[in-house]
């Protein structure tokens, strides 16, 4: 879609520090974290509700493994899931280590971006 920040960065027109990526979904570090680690979890292509996106099992088996990745990375098991879709337009599923406990730099893009990678392909 036209001017989607989303679908920029699935197209990679936009940068991100990207954590994980296959055929249907993209999941990336959030420019304004709620704490270390938090990322975003997306589908590539353009759905305006998370309920829209047609693959919906795989999706949120994916927000599952990311999650699992999360857990334990940034000094806590305590990871928060938040949907909400009203600040962009494109279905999005919020992961974040919980604020209160995280460990580490929010703002450490690469560095978290680093650590997820590692924590998901052990
Ligand atoms: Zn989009």
């Amino acid at each position: 879609m036209e001017n989607c920040i989303f679908c920029k960065i699935a197209n990679k027109e936009i940068p991100a520090e990207i954590v994980y990526e296959d055929a249907d979904f993209i999941t990336f570090v959030d420019i304004n974290p709620q704490s270390p680690g938090h990322v975003q979890v997306i589908p590539k292509k353009h759905a305006r509700w998370v309920w829209e996106v047609p693959n919906f099992s795989d999706y949120f088996a994916l927000v599952r493994k990311i999650a699992r990745a999360l857990q334990g990375t940034f000094g806590t098991d305590a990871v928060w899931m938040k949907v909400m879709g009203e600040e962009v337009p494109h279905a999005h599923v919020w992961l974040f280590p919980a604020p209160y406990e995280a460990k580490g730099e929010k703002k450490d893009f690469a560095g978290n971006a680093e650590k997820i990678r590692r924590n998901l392909s052990a």
